[in-house]
C-alpha cells in the first residue's frame, strides 16, 4: 500500500488516489465502530467480505440501471472506484422497524412497515448524524430538489431489488443506508451514482426462519459471532472466501 497516496482514512476503509485520473482505491479494513466511535473493534476478515459484497451488489445494481461508483475490485480488499463528489447525507431504508426507529418511536423491533420509509441523516460524525427534514436539505442547499427525487427513486429501486436479491438466499432485508456523489459527466455537468459500500456494516440482515442477526449489530450488541454472521451471509451469496492475495502493488 505503501506507493499510493492516501486522501483519507475513514472507520472502516483508507480512500487512496487511484491510478487513472478522477479514480480513487478503496481498501477495506477489519476496524469495527459502533455509536459514532465510542466502540471500538475488529471483525477478522470484515474487509475482505465487505470488498467482494460491495462488489456484487454494485455489480448487480449496474446490471439494472443503477449507477456505481464502482469500476473493478483490485484484490481482496481494494476495490477501483470513480472518484466523486459525496453528497453528505445518509439515506437510510427501513422495512422492518429496528435500531433507531424503534428506540425513537418506542416501536418493538420486527415489525414489518406497510410501506418502506425512506429518511436522510446529516452525515457528520461531530453532531452524530442527525435525521434532517427534507426541507432542511433544500434550504440549506445539501441537495438540489431534482437530486433529492433522484435519490428516492434510485433508492425505491435498490430496496425492491435488494430485497428479492437477499430473499432469494433466506435472508430478510429490514433497513439500510446508502451514500450518492455526483460524478462529472466530463463537460460541464454531473450526474448521481451510489457510492460506498454495501455489506454487513450499513444494513440489517436477518435469517427469515429463525430472525437471527446477521449483521453488524452482532458486534454493536455484543452479540458474539460476528465473524461467523459475515461469513454466512458471505456464504449464502455465493461470495468465496478464499484469500486472494492478489494486492495491488
Ligand atoms: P439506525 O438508524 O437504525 O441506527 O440504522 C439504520 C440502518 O442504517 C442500519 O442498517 C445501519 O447499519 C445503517 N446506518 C445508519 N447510520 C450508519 C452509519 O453511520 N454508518 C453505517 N455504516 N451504517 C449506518
Amino acid at each position: 500500500m505503501s506507493n499510493k497516496e492516501m486522501l483519507y482514512e475513514g472507520k472502516a476503509k483508507i480512500l487512496y488516489k487511484g491510478p487513472k485520473p478522477d479514480t480513487i482505491i478503496q481498501y477495506f479494513k477489519d476496524d469495527a465502530t459502533a455509536f459514532n466511535n465510542v466502540k471500538k473493534g475488529t471483525i477478522a476478515g470484515k474487509g475482505i467480505i465487505n470488498n467482494k459484497m460491495s462488489e456484487l451488489i454494485m455489480t448487480r445494481l449496474g446490471a439494472i440501471g443503477i449507477p456505481t461508483h464502482f469500476i473493478e475490485r483490485l484484490s481482496d480488499r481494494e476495490q477501483l472506484c470513480h472518484e466523486v463528489e459525496i453528497i453528505p447525507l445518509e439515506v437510510i431504508v427501513r422495512n422492518t422497524v429496528a435500531g433507531t426507529m424503534a428506540k425513537t418511536f418506542g416501536i418493538e423491533e420486527g415489525l414489518r412497515l406497510p410501506r418502506p420509509i425512506i429518511e436522510f441523516s446529516l452525515k457528520d460524525d461531530d453532531l452524530g448524524d442527525p435525521l434532517i427534514p427534507e426541507n432542511h436539505i433544500l434550504v440549506l442547499e445539501i441537495a438540489k430538489e431534482d437530486e433529492l427525487m433522484e435519490m428516492m427513486e434510485m433508492t425505491s429501486k435498490i430496496n425492491d431489488f435488494l430485497r428479492g436479491f437477499f430473499a432469494a438466499v433466506g435472508i430478510e432485508l429490514i433497513d439500510f443506508k446508502l451514500e450518492f456523489g455526483r460524478l462529472t459527466d466530463g463537460q460541464d455537468g454531473h450526474f448521481l451514482v451510489l457510492a460506498d459500500e454495501f455489506s454487513p456494516d450499513n444494513c440489517r440482515l436477518w435469517d427469515f426462519e429463525t430472525g437471527e442477526k446477521l449483521d453488524k449489530d452482532r458486534f454493536r450488541r455484543d452479540l458474539g459471532g460476528e465473524v461467523e454472521a459475515y461469513q454466512e451471509v458471505a456464504r449464502r451469496l455465493g461470495i468465496s472466501l478464499e484469500v486472494e492475495d492478489k494486492e495491488e502493488d
